[in-house]
Formats: C-alpha cells, structure tokens, sequence
C-alpha cells in the first residue's frame, strides 16, 4: 500500500522513527509520500530509510506558512521541483480556519504551486479547510489539460467530490472517514473507488480506533477496513485498488 500523504520527517517521529516504519512495513506500506510544509521540509526528509520502504519527497508550501515565506516559494519550486527524488508539488491549498488573514498570499502561492506542477508534468497536492469553493474555483482556473493531483484528506460534498473529479483531482481519504460524526463516509461511499487514494496525513488525524492519538502509517489499515466496508469489497481488493490509483497517479514503477 501507498501513504500518499505522511509527514513522517517531523520530530514527533524522531524517538522511535524506526520502529515506526517497521510497524508500517510489516501492515503492508511500501511507499510512502511526503508533503513538504516549507521548503526546509526537504533537508528532514533526508534521513529517513528502511530497507523495506521507499521514500518520496514533494516540495512546497503549506497554505499555513505562507506568512512566514513572504516572498513565495517562487523560483525554487521550478528548480528544486524538477529533480527526480521529488514526486509531486505540495503540500499547497487554502486554509481559512487558520489564517484569514493570509487569503490572498494563500491563493496566489496556489497558483504558483499548481503552475509548478503543469511545467514540471507532477501531481500538486491540495490541502483544504473551509476553503473549499475558492480551492475548486482556482482549480479550474488552472485546469487547461495538464493539471493533475490530489485533493488531500477529502472532506467536501457529494457535489463539491464530483466537480473535483471532473476536474481530474483524485480524492485523499484519510482517518476522518472512520469518525462517527464527519458524515464523510456516505460522502465517500457515493464516489468511484478508481479515482480515491489512501493517506495518514501523520502525526495527524488518526483513524478510529486509533483517534487522538499521534497518527503513523501502520493506521492507514483501519481507513482501508473501512473503505472495505463502505464499497462492500475486501480489504485485498481495496488495497489492489487504492495502490493501483496511487502509481498511475505518481507514475511510480
Ligand atoms: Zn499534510
């Protein structure tokens, strides 16, 4: 299976990283994907292995940082970007629950992000909260053919899930789709299982039974059951599925 959207380099996995990894390989990850936060993202990544695992690094920033890098990343995600070791542009998106303030800083490092990503010929990665009428609209915008990528842990409606499939987003389904009260299950249920890919997002956001506690790639099984129950398939086939979606997505071989 593929965790396309981990941040395993943060210091909250820094004590027991490998025994982390080891959990994630013995549930079955093979590869995992890693959302940059801001452009020194890349230099954590660095020291992650496991004979088991491959790492992927994207570069980007995270619509909560983009206060503290005033002048946008800008040159260097077209120039960092374009090296093979980085397999997709992100994480970018908007985020107005955390910082309104930011709004238009937000949309024009989105913008910037997804050009990146239609020159390098990579998935962009689309983080969203509270946002998500803004996010699609700039994704059409940019949309001329070449744009494709993901819609990070998913959380919209039944039509807001369509529009971003019709606009060639895949959807990132993450441990919210396990929790009682978010209603993103029957969201989920309703869409094409060819177009959804499977993620962390850890430390965050850890699937029931796991909820509240720090998050690692070994939990991505219980969003997988899950999934399993919603479309009424085994769990062997909704990994076949879900992996299948992520290396035609991320080209990987
Ligand atoms: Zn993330």
């Amino acid at each position: 299976m593929v965790d396309t959207h981990c941040h395993i380099y943060l210091p909250q996995f820094q004590k027991d990283i490998q025994k982390v990894l080891d959990r994630a390989a013995h549930a079955g990850i093979t590869d995992i994907m890693m959302p940059a936060i801001d452009i020194g993202s890349l230099e954590q990544m660095d020291a992650l292995t496991h004979p088991h695992i491959r790492f992927h690094k994207m570069i980007g920033i995270h619509p909560c940082d983009v206060n503290t890098t005033p002048e946008g990343p800008g040159k260097q995600l077209f120039e960092r970007g374009d090296a093979d070791e980085i397999i997709a542009i992100g994480e970018t998106g908007l985020d107005y629950y955390w910082s309104k303030e930011h709004i238009s800083a937000q949309q024009q490092s989105l913008r910037e992000h997804c050009q990146a990503a239609k020159t390098l010929d990579k998935p962009v990665i689309l983080h969203n909260r509270e946002s998500t009428e803004d996010l699609l609209d700039i994704i059409k915008e940019q949309q001329d053919g070449r744009l494709r990528g993901i819609w990070h842990c998913f959380n919209g409606t039944p039509e807001q899930g369509r529009r971003a499939l019709d606009l060639g987003l895949y959807l990132g389904i993450g441990g919210v789709v396990t929790f009682k009260n978010a209603g993103v299950d029957r969201v989920v249920a309703d869409l094409p299982p060819d177009r959804l890919v499977l993620e962390t997002d850890a430390p965050y956001l850890a699937p029931v039974p796991k909820r509240g506690k720090r998050n690692e790639p070994s939990f991505m099984k219980y969003t997988a059951q899950k999934l399993s129950e919603l479309f009424g398939i085994s769990l062997e086939e909704t990994d076949r599925i879900t992996t299948e979606n992520a290396r035609r997505l991320f080209r990987l071989s």
